[in-house]
Parts: C-alpha cells; structure tokens; sequence
C-alpha cells in the first residue's frame, strides 16, 4: 500500500469508528432502520439530540443573545411558491446531473473528473454518461386534496427566505434600525443527487441562518466583519485551529446572488469541506421580493436621509455538517498503557451528559449519598446516575459519549461528606464536598 492509500484507509477507518460509536451510544441512526433504511435519511437519538440541541444553543447565544443588533425568528417551512420564483431557485437551483447507461450510477457533472465528462464514460465503469441536463433540487408537494400545478407547494430548500419576507415584519415590530439581523434555525430540503458522508450531504438537515441588513457601502465591511465573527465562534466550540480554513469563492464559483463569498472549511476525514458559507448577497433578495410581490421593500435611513434597499451579509452553517465536525474533531483513542481508551474531547457546553454520579460500590448508603447528589444537580444540567459495572468501565463508558466530570461516592464520603471528580481529559482525581458538586459544574460547564 502507498502512503498515500495507507492515509485514505486510516481516515475511513476513522469515519466508521464515529459511524458505529454513533449507533451504538445513541447519537445517530438511520432513519426507518427498520424496513431497511432511507437514503440519507438520519435520526438524533437521546445523547445526538442533547449535542444537537447544545450546538444551536452554542450559536444562539453567541448570534442573538450576546449581541444588541440580532433577533431571532422562526418562520414557516412551506412558503408561498412566489418566493422560490423571486429567489431564483425555480429556475437556478439545479444541478447538472448525468447517468451512466450500463451502470445506471448517477453524478453531479461539476463533481466527477472533466475527462471523464470530455470522453462521456462513467468514472466508476468506463460506460456511456447521458448529455448534463438540469436537476431542481427543491422537493415538490401539494397544498390541499387537488393535486395540480396550481396547487404546487415547495419544501423550503433553505431557511433564508423566510428572513427576508419578513423584514419589514422585524424591524417595525421591533423598531429596529439599520444595520441589524435577524437569526433563525430550522429544517431544509435538497434533493441532492449525490448525498452521503454519513451526515455531511443529506436531503433533509437543519441550518442555522443569519441575514444582516446593511446599508449600502458598508457591506464590504459588514461582509469581513462577519466571516472574522463566524470562523472565531468555531474556535469557541472547541474546533482545532489547524483544521480550519477560509475558502475564498473565485469568479467562476460565486453564486447567483453574490458579490463575494466565503466558505469556512473544516478538515473532515473525506477532505476539506464546507461548514458555513459567508455570502455578500448585495440587494439582490429584497428587491426581487419587491418586484415579484409588489411590495415596497425598502427603508428609509432617518441618519442620512435616504430612502434605499438595504445590502444583506448572510452567515449560513449547516447544524448537521458542524456536529459531525465536532464529532470528528473531539475523537480521539488514547493508549494509558493497559488499554485503548476512546474519549469523545467534547466542549463540556456541548456534551450531551454533562456529569455522571457514581457510587463506588452498591452498598453501605454509598447509593442513596449518589442518588442524592443526582437529583440536586437534574433541576440544572443533564446528568447520569450509574451504579452498574466496575468503576473502570463506567468511566469508559462516559469517556466514550464526552461526557466532562464524573462524581464518585466512596467509603471516604461516608467519613467526611467528600466526593472524588474525575477529569475526562486528564483522567486526574480531586476531592470536593458533596455540598460543593453543583457549583463546581456551574463554573465548568460554560460557553
Ligand atoms: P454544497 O456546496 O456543499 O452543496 P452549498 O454551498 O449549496 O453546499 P449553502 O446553500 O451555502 O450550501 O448552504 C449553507 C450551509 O447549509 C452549508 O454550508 C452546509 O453547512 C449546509 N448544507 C447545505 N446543503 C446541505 C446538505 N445537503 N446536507 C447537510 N447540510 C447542508
């Protein structure tokens, strides 16, 4: 094997080690696993759920809660479909796709190989590729029992529209002033022809959306302002700087709506890809709304004394692609000498479990002392109480979900009321009082 090939085996293993520690510990199945599964389709379990959730809490407090100039918002899934025509992904929101004749895969023409696209043969066959024609990825359905043209609904393919629509909604009710935002996090559809990488390209995910309405002129700076901003919140969850980067997008990659682009790249197993795109989307989606709605859109700058259509800089993360990024970044195997040991280096934030309580062993009140503790801390953080299997493998059982502190009951807290913590990173023991565990796990669990 070339170093080369040795390089690409170890990251798929690595991959299938997060696929099946995902499974088998409860962060991801595959959705309707039991009649075989759905193409890139995936379930949050009860521990994926937990990291899910404080992710976008991550992003929430850093978006909308630490800031003055951001609102949050929770718009619709199904929209008018004149939004999807003043948006332009009726028409543009396609992907070449090309078949192949003999194996009847199917691929992205900006994906595979130009040759191949030149000689029309399959990259995985050598057989005959079709002509590239045109894919909407948008999924179609009906709004009402008739099933007609006309009565054609889209599920939303992205969730920014529904900020836009509802600007003038924001900053009046809220009396906002320009330059603001407004945040928003929710479900998207693609019916993207090349999902795959586990959760990284799938047809339904989540996004985490930021518009900022700026006036124009400012935008270039509004636009370098928040890619500092958005690439610095991934080194707050605790993302390695060296697997991070900016791709800047060239002439050929820029969007229909943008002026200049960003994409901030994570290091995944498969590659360089990317998180969240950073977009100077100009006034492009304001006065397309105000043409084909017929709607005043613009706003009048009492500071200038002008009326305009603002510029929007738009952050725009996947949920799902951050959590495997996280995911990948925080695994890690860890030889102690006597074993293996997986350990999931989560921000303590973001780990699904954020202490376990152990009692030493099931007897001499050592339960009802940890039982105890447990319920204090439930009311404030998600915790684990586990009194089965030696010691050793309860804390490797936390190590392995990421789990930050575990608290030990032991003949010794019997005598002086005192508990052991365990650090997941250190593996180090110290002793506090059982009275102190609540505040130590407020001062540690912190963004
Ligand atoms: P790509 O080039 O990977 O298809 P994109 O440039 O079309 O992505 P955007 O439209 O900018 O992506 O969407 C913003 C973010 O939404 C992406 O950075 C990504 O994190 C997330 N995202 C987009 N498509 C998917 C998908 N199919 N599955 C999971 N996340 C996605």
């Amino acid at each position: 094997m070339t170093k080369k090939n040795t390089a690409t085996s170890n990251q798929q293993q690595l991959m299938d080690k997060i696929v099946s520690l995902c499974k088998r510990r409860g962060f991801i199945f595959q959705s309707s696993e039991i009649y075989g599964g759905i193409n890139a389709c995936w379930d949050y379990g009860p521990l994926g759920v937990e990291l899910k959730n404080n992710i976008k809490q991550a992003w929430w407090r850093a978006m909308v809660y630490e800031r003055d100039d951001i609102e949050g918002l929770d718009a619709a899934i199904l929209m008018h479909p004149k939004v999807w025509e003043a948006s332009g992904h009726v028409e543009n929101f396609t992907d070449p796709l090309v078949d192949c004749k003999s194996c009847k895969l199917r691929f992205r023409a900006d994906q595979i190989p130009e040759e191949n696209l030149k000689l029309k043969k399959c990259p995985e066959c050598g057989g005959e590729l079709t002509e590239p024609r045109k894919f909407n990825l948008m999924f179609k359905t009906f709004m009402g029992p008739v099933e007609d043209e006309a009565h054609v609904v889209y599920l939303r393919p992205e969730t920014a529209q529904g900020i836009y629509v509802n600007f003038e909604n924001v900053y009046v009710s809220m009396r906002r002033k320009i330059p603001f935002g407004i945040a928003q996090i929710g479900k998207a559809f693609r019916n993207e022809i090349t999902p795959g990488n586990f959760i990284f390209r799938t047809r339904e995910f989540e996004q985490m959306e930021m518009q900022y309405f700026v006036r124009p002129g400012t935008d270039m700076e509004w636009f370098e302002k928040w890619r500092e901003e958005r690439f610095k919140w991934y080194l707050r969850i605790g993302i390695k700087p060296e697997k991070l980067r900016f791709h800047q997008h060239g002439p050929d990659e820029l969007a229909h709506y943008a002026s200049a682009a960003y994409d901030i790249q994570f290091e995944f197993p498969f590659g360089w890809q990317e998180l969240e795109g950073i977009h100077n989307r100009t006034d492009y989606d304001l006065s397309r709304h105000q043409q084909y709605s017929g709607k005043d859109l613009s706003y009048f700058d009492d500071e200038i004394g002008q009326k305009y259509i603002p510029y929007i800089i738009e952050t725009s993360a996947g949920c799902d692609r951050t959590l495997l990024a996280v995911l990948v970044n925080a695994y890690d195997e860890e030889d102690t000498g006597k074993e293996i040991r997986t350990v999931l280096r989560l921000h303590p934030f973001l780990a699904p479990i954020k202490a376990a309580v152990l009692p030493l062993v099931n007897r001499e009140n050592m339960p009802q002392i940890a039982w105890e503790i447990y319920k204090s801390l439930k009311p404030h953080f998600k915790v684990f109480y586990d009194d089965s299997g030696s010691i050793g493998r309860r804390y490797r059982r936390q190590d392995e979900i990421g789990t930050p502190f575990c608290f030990t009951v032991d003949s010794q807290t019997l005598q002086d009321g005192t508990v052991t913590v365990r650090d997941r990173d250190t593996m180090k023991q110290e002793r506090i009082h059982k009275s102190e565990v609540l505040d130590f796990l407020k001062e540690k669990i912190t963004f």
